[in-house]
């Protein structure tokens, strides 16, 4: 048995919407209170020994009491909360990620997990699934629910799309062996390039809408630039009831179409890295990855780089899971020397600068793409020659 994630499109009612929107308000506050408590403890007592999500667990009833509003909220989706805190303090400690935020009311994506308990999630006929506090909510695919479902993270989009991914068990697939082995290097230009001399997918969004994007972006800041003048121009002639930001529908529809392209970027880019990562698995038995370091992944120069980092880190949590889930396997190698080792003999060769893409060896004759050495290096370092 596996567990896979079940991603549905649904379309909760007028009075769904607003639960979901307290449950989305409540899950904040939670995850704002606790950080805040965390921080203040931490600064009381550096010493103090760390909290576990059971810790914080217990202190809901107390906030509960505090502040009754939270008593609407889906209970479990508090513990998750507190989980998710406590798992991102310790990706902080791991040097993996930075230091958990407060988050704002307009986060970027609105979103809740709820807990299987005692069958408060359960499918409902071919379109409809029931979940805890909401009741029945419509789905349009035809995908068939499995009667095992773990969690369900409940999310709005930017955009005002509504989404549930369920954590479901499913029967383990396996894909054929094919008896094939790969390496790959992480690249910045092409997202990587293999043994094979092959490189694959690219880190760089589609051009058409960058260029949209970034018209829109020009757009909105320039619409926000008006709205506020206007608004201190009231302030100013201390107009009765001065307008507000909400008050200027233009700058709504620009935001509205930053947050559509955004999310166009986004589902193209997924896609396409899931139709990347799949073919990987079905074609190799085993796969090398070049391993990322934490500490690069954290530093941001340029958006290039950004953006890469981004599409590395994602495109290894799929391999991890789809190697997994399909048999085959995967090996993550230290790219240490990778690029400086010759892969024919194994002459080092000492420090090269990033500029230099190709170089020959000096001690077997053997002329070497940069990149593609260092991915037959990986796939060595891994598997052997
Ligand atoms: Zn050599």
């Amino acid at each position: 048995m596996v567990t896979k994630g079940l991603k549905l499109r649904i379309y909760p009612n007028k009075q769904q919407r607003r639960q979901l929107a307290q449950n989305f308000g409540c899950v904040r506050f939670v995850w704002n209170q606790m950080l805040a408590m965390l921080n203040e403890r931490h600064e009381n007592n550096p010493k103090a020994s760390f909290l576990t999500a059971y810790a914080l667990n217990h202190l809901l009833p107390l906030l509960k009491k505090e502040h009754p509003f939270l008593k609407d909220a889906e209970s479990t989706s508090l513990q998750v909360t507190n989980q998710h805190l406590i798992e991102a303090f310790h990706a902080f400690f791991r040097k993996e990620k930075g230091h958990p935020k407060f988050k704002a009311k307009h986060a970027f994506k609105q979103s809740y997990t709820s807990k299987f308990v005692k069958g408060n999630i359960q499918p409902v006929g071919d379109h409809g699934i029931r979940l805890p506090k909401l009741g029945i909510l419509r789905f349009k695919t035809g995908q068939r629910i499995p009667e095992t479902i773990k969690q369900v993270t409940l999310s709005r989009t930017p955009t005002g799309k509504y989404f549930a991914v369920l954590t479901v068990e499913g029967e383990n697939q396996t894909f054929p062996k094919t008896g094939k082995t790969i390496g790959y290097d992480l690249g910045i230009k092409d997202l990587l390039v293999g043994s094979d001399v092959q490189r694959q997918g690219t880190c760089r969004h589609d051009k058409l809408l960058a260029h949209k994007l970034r018209v829109w972006q020009r757009t909105l800041a320039r619409r926000q630039r008006r709205a506020k003048k206007a608004i201190a121009w009231d302030y100013h002639q201390k107009v009765p009831v001065p307008r507000t930001l909400a008050d200027f529908k233009n700058v709504a529809k620009a935001r509205l179409q930053v947050a559509l392209i955004h999310e166009k970027i986004a589902n193209q880019r997924a896609y396409k890295l899931h139709k990347l990562t799949t073919q990987l698995v079905k074609t190799y038995d085993r796969i090398a990855l070049e391993n990322l370091k934490t500490k690069n992944l954290l530093r941001n120069h340029t958006l290039a780089r950004a953006i890469a980092n981004q599409a590395w880190g994602e495109l290894r949590r799929q391999l991890i899971y789809k190697s997994a889930w399909y048999g085959k396997e995967l090996k993550l190698v230290n790219p240490y020397k990778t690029s400086q080792l010759c892969s024919t003999c194994g002459h080092d060769d000492g420090k090269k600068a990033l500029a230099i893409r190709e170089w020959t060896c000096p001690q077997c004759g053997t002329h070497h793409d940069r990149d593609v050495n260092a991915a037959i290096n990986i796939k060595q370092l891994a598997f052997g020659r």
